[in-house]
């Protein structure tokens, strides 16, 4: 059966040339960065160069990246390391859209006497700027607000929310791990003071993550122990996530535009034949303030749940929601928190591409998709055609 990977979102398969680019570090190439002898310095110089290669992507220097686990690992550093480095259990700015790795980190250090304020959003998913500011009290510590939303794409006016906050001497994190690959990470530019990122979601392996923090902000740490990162996040280099990531990071900034206009087109070609082909479906998220490759789509009348598995009985895949809450049958809390009625929540489907899909691949999603919700429709006892 042929296999049609549309749920690059979740997670990405390594690019081949991030594969063989850690090949060396499989065969022979094992030592410990730390190590002066010879085998340690046989790996510190590609550990290193891997390092500035991800800096490079997101337009930061070497000194302010942490090498983290994962997306999460860097969330958590962020904004517990934000937490516990004030003085007082200060109040923090988040929103109702992000990722579990920062909404969950947050619901935690309420338990811990942390106020938090989650912002609402708009019915396409965007936080208002002007909120934040109004949010801000006096004893405000972190905003942290995602760059793009792992459900729906939309884009997060990440500048001026920064602007709101630094106007009253509040730092800012920003989720960047859907970012990072699909649109311009320029850190300077964008002002952010801390952000994260993951490998596994640019095609390196899972296992790896980053965090920016801009010099001046006083984080804890999270894993204590030895010295590495500059002694901000222990435990022994994992040398081949990180050769891996950097691979990844370089391939994706010297092919930016060219991913970028293709998964634009295969994102078109898949949107329009859909609308072509079925009634009563919905858009969800910003129409054009997204990255280039979400879709994420209500077909009426149908249990998304339904047609995510008849759609894997043909070899396609895709996700309802996010894969953190799929399984569950919950309706997603991104829809719900940008005001999306309970049933067309609990119909939507996320279609992610990625650098591998192809027209032809498109193409038949489009032959079979159309089947499958009519068939879902006919069951259903609300749908009268
Ligand atoms: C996947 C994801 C994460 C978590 O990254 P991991 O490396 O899987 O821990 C965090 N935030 C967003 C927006 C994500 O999509």
């Amino acid at each position: 059966m042929r296999r049609i990977y549309l749920d690059n979102n979740a997670t990405t398969p390594i690019h081949p040339d991030v594969a063989e680019s850690i090949r060396p570090f499989l065969n022979g190439l094992f030592g410990n960065p730390s190590s002066t002898h010879f085998a340690g310095r046989d790996v510190k110089g590609p550990y290193d160069a891997a390092r500035a290669a991800i800096a490079a992507m997101i337009g930061a220097t070497t000194d302010a990246l942490v090498i983290t686990s994962c997306g999460s690992e860097a969330n958590n550093h962020a904004i517990k390391g934000i937490a516990y480095a004030a003085r007082s259990k200060g109040h923090i700015i988040t929103s109702t859209v992000e990722h579990p790795a920062v909404l969950n980190v947050c619901r935690y250090l309420e338990t811990q006497g942390f106020p938090v304020t989650y912002l609402p959003v708009d019915g396409l998913g965007l936080v208002d700027p002007d909120d934040v500011r109004d949010a801000i009290r006096k004893d405000t510590i972190l905003v942290s607000i995602m760059y793009a939303n792992n459900e729906t794409g939309t884009v997060m006016p990440i500048r001026q929310i920064v602007e709101a906050a630094h106007e009253k001497g509040v730092p800012v994190h920003s989720d960047m791990v859907q970012a990072l690959g699909k649109i311009a990470v320029d850190l300077k530019g964008l002002g952010v003071d801390l952000a994260s990122f993951s490998g596994h979601k640019v095609y390196a392996p899972k296992g790896v993550g980053a965090l920016y923090v801009r010099e001046g902000i006083a984080l804890d740490n999270l894993i204590h122990g030895g010295h590495q990162e500059e002694g901000r996040r222990a435990g022994t280099e994992n040398v081949i996530g990180i050769i891996a990531f950097g691979k990844a990071c370089e391939l994706a900034g010297a092919h930016a535009e060219e991913h970028t206009a293709r998964l634009e087109a295969l994102r078109s070609r898949l949107l329009d034949g859909i609308l072509d082909r079925i009634d009563d479906v919905r858009l969800n998220g910003h129409p054009t303030q997204r990255v280039p490759n979400t879709l994420n789509l209500s077909f009426e009348f149908v249990e998304s749940e339904s047609l995510l598995f008849s759609l894997d009985r043909k070899g396609i895949a895709v996700s309802a929601g996010s894969a953190c809450s799929s399984g569950s049958n919950e309706p997603s809390h991104v829809l719900l928190a940008m005001g999306i009625p309970g049933p067309l929540c609990q119909s939507a489907l996320r279609f992610s591409l990625g650098w591998g899909n192809t027209e032809e691949e498109i193409d038949y999603v489009l032959e079979v998709l159309p089947g499958a919700v009519g068939r879902l429709r006919e069951m259903s006892p609300f749908y009268r055609k």
